[in-house]
């Protein structure tokens, strides 16, 4: 296989970010985080970051056509071109079929979508505990994944905070928007034999290795 094309599927505190940064690091993969690239927008004030900034504060999907620009950009981009790792899109129909059109341009196709499965309740006792830095993104838990200096990234040195829309009523919000128009990509996924499960309530060492199993298993019936 010459390229390896992911999607990180799942809901709010699945897990996405704390596989992602791993499996870009293990496969070299261009890892395009949605959620970051908003949230680095409406810091920075940028016109993308006024168009985003009121539905992340809700905890809503911000609308199809102010994301889908911003990442097909990215896939399309030289960078991208022996594969890539999206993480946080699609989350709608129609940003899945907006990117498998542009695939389809580029006479390319998606490899798998890892679908990373936990239950409601954990995702709201991981998102309470979940920290990030305030530099780069990376994740920790105060619970399951702390970082080894309380309240400083491992990786870069810099502040963790918590996140604005990790307080429960805006995860409760979240949860919804998930059940109502991302869960279903599952089941479009599925439909085109592209979908791979994981149990994301196993640590994420475990998690980690399934995924990489999983990986490593395409790579071989590609060479059959
Ligand atoms: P998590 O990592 O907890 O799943 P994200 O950081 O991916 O959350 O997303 C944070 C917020 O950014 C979402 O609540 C939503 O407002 C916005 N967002 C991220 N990805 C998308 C997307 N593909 N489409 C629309 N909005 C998005
Ligand atoms: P997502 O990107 O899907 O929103 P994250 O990777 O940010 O999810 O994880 C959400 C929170 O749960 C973080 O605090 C992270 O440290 C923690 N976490 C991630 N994977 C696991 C796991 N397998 N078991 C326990 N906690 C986890």
């Amino acid at each position: 296989m010459s390229e390896l094309n992911l999607i990180l599927l799942g809901p709010p505190g699945a897990g996405k970010g704390t596989q992602g940064e791993r499996l870009s690091e293990d496969f070299g993969l261009p890892y395009v985080v949605t959620g970051n690239l908003l949230r680095e927008a409406v810091r920075d004030g940028t016109d993308l970051g006024h168009k985003a900034e009121k539905y992340m504060k809700e905890g809503e999907l911000v609308p199809d056509e102010v994301v889908v620009e911003v990442i097909l950009e990215r896939v399309q981009s030289d960078e991208a071109r022996d594969g890539f790792l999206l993480d946080g899109f699609p989350r709608t129909i129609p940003q899945a079929e907006a990117l498998g059109e542009a695939l389809g341009v580029l006479e390319r196709e998606l490899t798998a979508v890892l679908a990373i499965e936990v239950p409601d309740d954990e995702v709201v006792r991981r998102l309470s505990g979940r920290r990030t830095c305030v530099k780069a993104g990376h994740v920790y838990h105060l619970e399951f994944d702390p970082p080894k200096r309380e309240g400083i990234c491992d990786q870069d040195g810099s502040r963790l905070v918590q996140r604005e829309d990790d307080r429960e009523d805006v995860v409760r919000k979240r949860l919804r928007e998930y059940h109502d128009k991302t869960a279903r990509l599952a089941s479009y996924y599925e439909e085109r034999g592209l979908l791979r499960r994981f149990d994301g309530c196993r640590p994420p060492a475990e998690v980690n290795d399934h995924i990489r199993a999983t990986l490593a298993t395409l790579r071989l019936e590609e060479r059959l």
